[in-house]
């Protein structure tokens, strides 16, 4: 069986004592892909030389939203330039959060809009973080219109908004959360998103899916939202993986 994570956060101080090894572990245990996501432009500087050390490991580019708050007049073009990179697969993450409103809400509208703007200037596709915010974010695609799609990572929306998501050619990404026992509503969810809509994601050293929760998150543990998806849809583990792994590749153009 094989699995292409998503949506990683490597770079982080949870794995400086042993990143070399989760990464390893992750390609030997049927990892295939593991995208790495982006939250600030000193990110993607460790971003790239962690990519250029595994060949199987991509990045985005981009701020995030709690972030947006670093957004200068040369974000932009220093995004831009980083596009150019042989290993960079999208933008983001991008998008909205009204939830921890780290940063204030006028500014993330603005770095998720030029981000946007990027991704059409650039051609790739979008990774979008958004939380107490999905209105705001459909209205702000809607308006924007990205030319070349991307996927709601880690989704906890409702059914309506994925619908919403789907319309302008956007994946749904699930994480560990589905595997909560209290995710009755976002199964509910997932059971309504066609499989060939979907990507799977840890968002580790985050969201550790059940049965490890507790501990740090890792991309081998990817395996076990495929399982919870699997059950969802009533299809084989190595079914979601195949998929998933199929819509990750077309979405972010690699191999
Ligand atoms: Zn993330």
């Amino acid at each position: 069986m094989t699995f292409i994570d998503s949506h990683s956060h490597l770079i982080l101080e949870a794995f400086d004592s042993d990143r070399d090894n989760v990464i390893q572990q992750a390609f030997s245990n049927g990892i295939t892909h593991i995208v790495q996501s982006c939250d600030t432009l000193d990110e993607i500087e460790k971003n790239l030389i962690l990519t250029k050390k595994y060949t199987n490991l991509y990045s985005s580019v981009g701020i995030h939203p709690h972030e947006a708050k670093l957004w200068t007049n040369v974000s932009y073009d220093r995004i831009v330039k980083y596009t150019k990179e042989e290993k960079v697969v999208a933008i983001g993450e991008t998008g909205l959060d009204f939830y921890y409103n780290y940063s204030p809400n006028d500014i993330q509208v603005k770095a998720f809009r030029e981000q946007i703007k990027i991704a059409n200037e650039v051609s790739l596709p979008l990774i979008i973080h958004t939380r107490d915010a999905f209105k705001e974010t459909i209205e702000i695609l809607k308006d924007e219109k990205p030319k070349n799609g991307g996927v709601f990572h880690c989704y906890t929306g409702d059914l309506k908004t994925a619908e919403e998501a789907l319309k302008l050619g956007f994946y749904i990404s699930w994480s560990g959360i589905l595997t909560f026992k209290k995710a009755s509503d976002l199964k509910e969810v997932a059971k309504n998103i066609p499989l060939k809509n979907t990507l799977i994601e840890t968002d580790c050293p985050f969201l550790t899916p059940v049965p490890h929760r507790g501990k740090r998150n890792e991309p081998k543990y990817v395996k076990h939202v495929a399982e919870e998806l699997a059950k969802i849809h009533n299809v084989s583990t190595d079914e979601i993986g195949n998929l998933t792994s199929e819509n990750t590749k077309k979405l972010f153009g690699i191999k």
